[in-house]
């Protein structure tokens, strides 16, 4: 090969297979290929992104220190603990893992994960050279037994989905053991981008576990319930002394100016992400159920998708899939996630959730 090489590993690096968004043949698609809101984006971040466009020449505050407050001040009024001082924004929350991985872990590390958890923390740990560790799940969630089972005096960080791309959940009470069992040199970051959606009472964002510790970090993100997903924005709150690296590491204005104001005005509306919630809750049983009528199994989920499977001749997930593409139905196949009998579906809007419920009637003849 001529030209520049780069570092040992870095062609080895799946790329990342995001959820399609064209379908041939089709002007217009439903796309309920990457869990992106059903309900579009609040007309109060909407604004807030428009009213900047005089302002485009301008840097932004490279802190994001209002957003930061904002975030802060909504979850107080919630009821949690939370100080700005402990929240990092990031270009998405993807970007947020990356600076983890890439501070905590280099070569000879292992960066530990649950066997369906989002795919960005191996390809983020082939990254920085680090290996990746894969523990099996039960039951599509992850399994604090064989996570622990696979800790060694390498591992330097835990990802744990939760809510998982699967759908399922790990309840407080099982976070708490994982990261009561887990040495103080490993870094525990709980991933709840579906932590909006999650109505169950034993479920927690890792937030209060963050406050008592100096190794819990937790990563969210606007793309979901805040239908932000177009301008890149998460956001992690950790103790002091992540805080403080993930600051040196990141760029010096990684959130840009419109998604700092658009991330403010969608936090405080709080009344829309109340309403995603209720529609998402309502549509989601309605489409579980409406499976159970077709007799497709589904992985139950607490989240804005659902996992439905299929068998593994004729009617598989991959036949499923063309036929909804064929009717302008985008959903997700999940390959990359080792479940290649199923299909994962995002919660739409009314029509587009019955839609998919009219395709899978004909692809089931
Ligand atoms: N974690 C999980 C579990 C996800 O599903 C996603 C998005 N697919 C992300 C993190 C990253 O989201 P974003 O970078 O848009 O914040």
């Amino acid at each position: 090969m001529s030209g520049p090489i780069p570092r040992a590993g870095v062609l080895e690096i799946p790329m990342y297979v995001p959820g399609r968004s064209r379908a041939e043949g089709h002007e217009h698609v439903v796309k309920l290929s990457s869990n992106e809101s059903a309900l579009g984006t609040s007309e109060k971040a909407m604004a807030a992104y428009r009213a900047l466009e005089g302002e485009l020449h301008r840097y932004p505050d490279g802190s994001a220190a209002d957003l930061r407050e904002a975030i802060a001040g909504v979850h107080r009024a919630d009821g949690d603990a939370l100080d700005a001082e402990n929240i990092v924004c990031g270009e998405g929350s993807d970007e947020i893992i990356h600076l983890l991985t890439a501070a905590y872990a280099g070569p000879g590390d292992e960066v530990l994960h649950s066997a369906h958890g989002f795919v960005m923390y191996k390809l983020s740990a082939l990254g920085v050279g680090a290996t990746p560790v894969a523990a099996p799940e039960r039951e599509w969630t992850p399994d604090v037994d064989a996570l622990l089972k696979r800790v060694t005096e390498r591992t330097r960080l835990v990802f744990l989905s939760n809510p998982n791309p699967t759908g399922t959940y790990l309840p407080r009470r099982e976070l708490v053991r994982l990261h009561s069992c887990l040495p103080a040199y490993v870094v525990l970051a709980i991933d709840a981008a579906y932590a909006e959606y999650v109505t169950r009472d034993d479920y927690a964002s890792g937030l209060e576990l963050v406050g008592a510790a100096d190794n819990v970090v937790m990563t969210r993100t606007f793309s979901k319930a805040y239908g932000l997903a177009g301008l890149r924005l998460g956001w992690c709150y950790g103790p002091a002394g992540v805080v403080d690296v993930l600051n040196r590491l990141r760029g010096p204005f990684n959130v840009t100016a419109p998604a700092q104001a658009a991330g403010i005005a969608a936090i405080e509306d709080q009344a829309f992400v109340a309403r995603a919630r209720q529609h998402n809750e309502t549509w989601r049983n309605w489409l579980e159920s409406e499976l159970r009528r077709l007799g497709v199994t589904y992985i139950p989920s607490v989240t804005n998708f659902v996992c439905a499977g299929f068998p593994d001749k004729e009617k598989t997930a991959a036949a499923a899939i063309e036929h909804m593409m064929g009717h302008g139905i985008l959903v997700r196949d999940m390959n990359a996630y080792g479940l290649p009998n199923h299909a994962r579906i995002t919660i739409g809007l009314a029509e587009e959730t019955r839609a998919v419920v009219r395709s899978l009637e004909t692809f089931l003849g």
